[in-house]
Formats: structure tokens, C-alpha cells, sequence
């Protein structure tokens, strides 16, 4: 953690404008020299990108002074959708990201006798009642945008008679449904949050840490900003949607006259091309088994991005360098996947891999010899050291790297080509094996003896370099090939029709250099010339046969694709 916290540092303050308003109010003094925002999740379901870049803002504004704090609240007020399975998972996904919230940790749980305080002194005041009558009769009086409300019979109640009907209802002593506690403000208003808002309903439901002590659950309106002025927020900073209700906020925390009260500042949700946002429909790829569950390497969560090899900090880059705007917009998934290559070209150790092995013996190597070729673990990074990789006679190339036929200035494998295996030996290939069927089973070469460590005494160029592993020493895999999960630039309508059926195809039979094998779970590698890889977190143990996923490949192929097709912003 220590580490991230450094690289964070360096990373910087982007500009933005809600940092500008922070730094101005530093300035000024605004906020009694305060700064205190909050990350505030829902435990009902897994952490996403967007979450990551909401994070990322508040952690990084409250990096912008010294006392500043980021405190991580739970929004738990819905018992029935939330679980501590979420709330253990979401406190991993942002240590993991690289933010230390301390002993910041709170739960809108704890602060429901306080709330309920609250409650009871709005009804005193003649700014809260108890309305008697369905939800759905509340709903249709509430009029639209284009007609008023209706006030509620029930609208004039004595004071006395509110707080005994709320103390019925806190004492579970009213049916579900039969009453709700409504703020008591203008059924004529203009904004219809404004229309007397629940405050309370009845829900005689366990909670995941408040047990069965409460039969009434405040409404997100209610617990937010009272959430936030008990903790002495500063900066209540939020996605794009809850702009209109930013009035009410404000109505609650004048109405309970919060001395120094939060202050709420939207921005613009993060959407992604190729990509679902919406916890509900993330849920529905789980629970429908689309996918292998939260953590599935193609999910946008942070869970399943772990898994898939992302590495914080191009998560973090990426939040830093697509900003943060005052509209919603979609940022291209490419963004994402270039931060990742950058952080993953600087940092991931290359090994060899052969994904579909086709065998290549030389005929001429000298019986029992091993040679040991030494390559860098970083090419341009001497720092990073080398490792020696073992090489026998016979080793695995990928079938894809010999073409029989093959074209002009292609300098790979062919019959008659000269090819380096890299660090290793120069080889040609004399003779072509085949099955019965006609496929390609074995290539006989022979290599240059005065070629040891790949290059050619007499200095004459080979062009063609390939990978190889060597048959003796080689560590067997599961490979497998992670792509993106949806097809469509934009899956947010029919997200199941836009489901890609490529995102996944799973390969046995690969071979690794035996360096893999010791390799720990969750493990970041380059696979030479094919992409970024990690050993699967679940699946992998050292000294077991090596699972693989792979994390990205080397080039933008969606891309490229695109181009072709006269398609997308790229
Ligand atoms: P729900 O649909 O359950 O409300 P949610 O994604 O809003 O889902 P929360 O747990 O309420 O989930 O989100 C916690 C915080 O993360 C909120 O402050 C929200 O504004 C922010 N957030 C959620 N999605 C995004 C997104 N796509 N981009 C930026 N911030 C987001
Ligand atoms: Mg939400």
C-alpha cells in the first residue's frame, strides 16, 4: 500500500473542477479549514470502473491539504439488497486501488437513531406527518411536471398525532405499507422531489448490522446528507443524477439548521464504450451466469479487473487523465486499454509462451546437450536483470509462426528459411512431418552450430525472430483468452443481445518456459510477441500446471478492426 501511495503522489492533482473549487475554498478559508469528502457505496453489489473513478476524485481531493480525509460510508439503508459479502468485497477493491481510508469507516447504519432524533424534531417543528394512505395512492396525488400534487388528507395532523403514528411505526406496531413519515414541504412545487418526500417507510426486514432493532428504513434523501453532516463532510460529491435533488438536500440540512452543512457537488458519471455500468445489470450477468461470477476477468468490476491483470495504477491513470466533466459523456473504452498497455509494457517481466504448439526438432543438435539462452526480463531495462532459459533440441513453436507456403518477406518458419529462435540458435527447416489427415505434425530443421545464443558467427542477418519453449523443460497451461464481453460499441439497451460469444476461448495444452511454473498467483507477465497475461488468482498454484489469463493483447485489434470497417472514433 505504502508503494501505491508513493506512485499516487507522483501521479499528482490533475486539474478539475471540483479540485479548483477545493483549492479556492483552501484559499479563501471557506470551510473553517476543513476538507473532508466520502466515498459512499451501496453494499449491494460489487465495486465498477466508475466507482474507481468516483474514488479516485474523492480520495484525491481530500489529498489536496494535509488534514484533508476521504471517509468510506456505507450507504446501508436498503436491508434486503445489501450483504456483508459486499461490504468485505468493496473495503478490498479500494485498498487494492490504493486508498488507506483509516479509521474513516462508517456505516449510514450506525446513524439511524440520529436520524430518527432528526425525524422527531422536523414532525415538532410542524416540517414532518405521518401519511396513512398506499404508496401508490402517494404516488398518484404527487401529480408530474405538468400537473401539481395534491395535498394529503392526512397533511394537517396534530404534531401529537405524528409522533404517536411514527413511534407506532418505529415500534412495529404498523403493518408494512399501511404508513410512511413525509417531509412536509409544497405539494405545488415545481420540483417534484419537493412534493412532501418520503422520509420513512415500514419494512420489517433484518439487517445485515442493525439486526431486527428497526422496523422503519430512512430513504436514500433523508440518510444522505444527514449521513454527511454527521461526519462533518465538507464536499458531498456525486454523480450527475442526484442534481435535482440537491434542493432537498439542502431543505433537510436548513430544516434540522446543521451549523457549517456539507455542500453536494455533481459530476459527470463515467459510461464506457463496450462496456455496462449498471450495478442491475451486472447483477443479472451474474445471477444468469453470463458470466463466472463478480470477479469474472471480463467484468468492469475492480474484483473481475484484478482478476483479468489490471494493475492499480493504470486504473488510477486512467481516472487522472480522463478527468472529470460536468456533463455525462462515453469515454472510449480505448482510453482504458492504452493505460493499461503503458503500465503493463513498463512493468510486466517477458517470459515465452507457445499458446498452440507445434513441435520443431533439430536433427543435428548434439544428443543430451542443454543450453542455457540468457534474455532480459525487461528489453531496454537493464535494471530489470535477465533470466536463462533452457533449450534443448526439441522445442514447441507457434503453429501459426510456419507457413508451408509462404509469401514473399516472410521471415518466419518455412521450408528452406533460416529463422533465430530468439536467444537460441539460428534454424532451417529441412522436412515437413504430417499426420494422416495432412496437418502439419513436426518440422525436422537443422541449426547452425556456430549459432549458440542466436546469432551467426560469420555475421550474415537473419531476419525472423520467434519464440519458442523447449519440449524437455516446458510448463503446461490453460490459457485463457479474455476479450471484450460485449460486441456492441453501445450494449446499454438489449445488453444481453449485445453479449460478444468471442469474449472467451479457453486453450489446453500451452507451453510455458518452466520459469511460470514457480510463478505466484496472480503473477503479471508479457507473453513474447502474443500479450499481456496473469496467472490466474483461483485457478494457478505454483508447481501445478499453469493457468493463464490474459490480461490484453499486445496491439489494439478492435481498433484496427474498426478502421477497416470505417467504424468507430478511433
Ligand atoms: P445504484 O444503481 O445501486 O445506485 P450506483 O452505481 O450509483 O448504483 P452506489 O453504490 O450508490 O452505486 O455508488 C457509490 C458512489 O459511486 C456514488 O457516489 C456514485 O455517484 C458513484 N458512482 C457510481 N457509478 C458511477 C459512475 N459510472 N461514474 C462515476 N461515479 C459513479
Ligand atoms: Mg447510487
Amino acid at each position: 500500500m505504502s508503494d501505491a501511495k508513493t506512485t499516487r503522489e507522483d501521479e499528482g492533482q490533475p486539474g478539475n473542477f471540483v479540485a479548483d473549487r477545493v483549492r479556492a475554498d483552501l484559499a479563501a478559508d471557506a470551510k473553517q479549514g476543513r476538507l473532508v469528502t466520502r466515498f459512499p457505496p451501496e453494499p449491494n453489489g460489487y465495486l465498477h470502473i466508475g466507482h474507481a473513478k468516483s474514488i479516485c476524485l474523492n480520495f484525491g481531493l481530500a489529498a489536496l491539504a494535509p488534514q484533508g480525509q476521504c471517509n468510506l460510508r456505507f450507504d446501508d439503508t436498503n436491508p434486503e439488497v445489501e450483504s456483508p459479502e459486499y461490504v468485505e468485497a468493496i473495503r478490498r477493491d479500494i485498498r487494492w486501488l490504493g486508498f488507506d481510508w483509516g479509521d474513516n469507516e462508517f456505516y449510514a447504519s450506525d446513524y439511524f437513531q440520529q436520524l430518527y432524533d432528526w425525524a422527531e424534531q422536523l414532525v415538532e417543528k410542524g416540517l414532518a406527518y405521518v401519511d396513512s394512505r398506499s404508496l401508490e395512492e402517494i404516488r398518484e396525488t404527487r401529480g408530474d411536471f405538468h400537473r401539481p400534487g395534491v395535498d394529503s388528507p392526512h397533511r394537517d395532523r396534530s404534531v401529537a398525532e405524528n409522533l404517536d403514528l411514527l413511534r407506532k411505526m418505529k415500534a412495529g406496531e404498523l403493518p408494512e405499507g399501511s404508513a410512511v413519515l413525509r417531509a412536509k414541504i409544497d405539494m405545488q412545487s415545481k420540483d417534484l422531489k419537493l412534493r412532501d418526500p418520503l422520509m420513512y417507510r415500514i419494512k420489517k426486514v433484518h439487517h445485515h448490522r442493525t439486526g431486527d432493532a428497526w422496523n422503519i428504513y430512512p430513504m436514500y434523501d433523508w440518510a444522505h446528507g444527514q449521513s454527511d453532516a454527521i461526519e462533518g463532510v465538507t464536499y458531498s460529491v456525486c454523480s450527475l443524477e442526484f442534481v435535482n435533488h440537491r434542493p432537498l438536500y439542502n431543505w433537510f440540512l436548513k430544516a434540522l439548521e446543521i451549523p457549517n452543512p456539507p455542500e453536494q457537488i455533481e459530476f459527470g458519471r463515467l459510461n464506457l464504450s463496450y462496456t455496462v455500468l449498471s450495478k442491475r445489470k451486472l447483477l443479472q450477468l451474474v445471477e444468469e451466469k453470463h458470466v463466472a461470477g463478480w470477479d469474472d476477468p471480463r467484468m468492469p468490476t475492480v474484483a473481475g479487473m484484478r482478476r483479468r491483470g489490471f494493475t492499480p495504477e493504470s486504473i488510477r491513470a486512467f481516472a487522472d487523465r480522463i478527468g472529470v466533466s460536468k456533463n455525462d459523456g462515453v469515454v472510449d473504452v480505448g482510453h482504458l486499454e492504452y493505460a493499461l498497455r503503458e503500465h503493463l509494457n513498463e512493468t510486466s517481466p517477458r517470459v515465452m509462451g507457445v499458446l498452440r504448439p507445434l513441435e520443431l526438432v533439430i536433427t543435428n543438435w548434439p544428443e543430451g546437450k542443454v543450453f542455457e539462452a540468457e534474455l532480459d526480463n525487461l528489453p531496454g531495462n537493464e535494471s530489470a536483470g535477465t533470466r536463462k532459459v533452457p533449450f534443448g533440441g526439441r522445442v514447441f513453436v507457434e503453429q501459426d509462426d510456419f507457413l508451408e507456403e509462404a509469401p514473399k518477406k516472410w521471415w518466419r518458419l518455412a521450408p528452406g528459411n533460416e529463422v533465430r529462435l530468439r536467444g537460441a540458435a539460428l534454424v532451417t527447416v529441412n522436412e515437413v512431418v504430417k499426420d494422416d489427415a495432412g496437418q502439419v505434425v513436426q518440422l525436422k530443421c537443422t541449426w547452425d552450430p556456430a549459432s549458440e545464443g542466436g546469432n551467426a558467427a560469420d555475421g550474415r542477418k537473419v531476419r525472423g525472430t520467434i519464440h519458442w519453449v523447449s519440449a524437455e523443460h516446458a510448463v503446461d497451461a490453460e490459457v485463457r483468452l479474455y476479450d471484450r464481453l460485449f460486441a456492441d460499441e453501445d450494449p446499454s439497451k438489449d445488453f444481453l443481445d449485445a453479449l460478444n460469444p468471442d469474449s472467451l476461448e479457453v486453450l489446453t495444452g500451452c507451453k510455458l518456459e518452466p520459469s511460470v511454473g514457480a510463478m505466484e498467483p496472480g503473477t503479471r507477465v508479457q507473453l513474447e510477441r502474443i500479450g499481456y497475461f496473469v496467472t490466474d488468482s483461483e485457478d494457478h498454484q505454483p508447481g501445478g500446471p499453469a493457468v493463464l489469463n490474459r490480461t490484453i493483447t499486445l496491439k489494439d485489434s478492435w481498433a484496427k478492426l474498426a478502421k477497416k470497417m470505417g467504424v468507430g472514433g478511433k
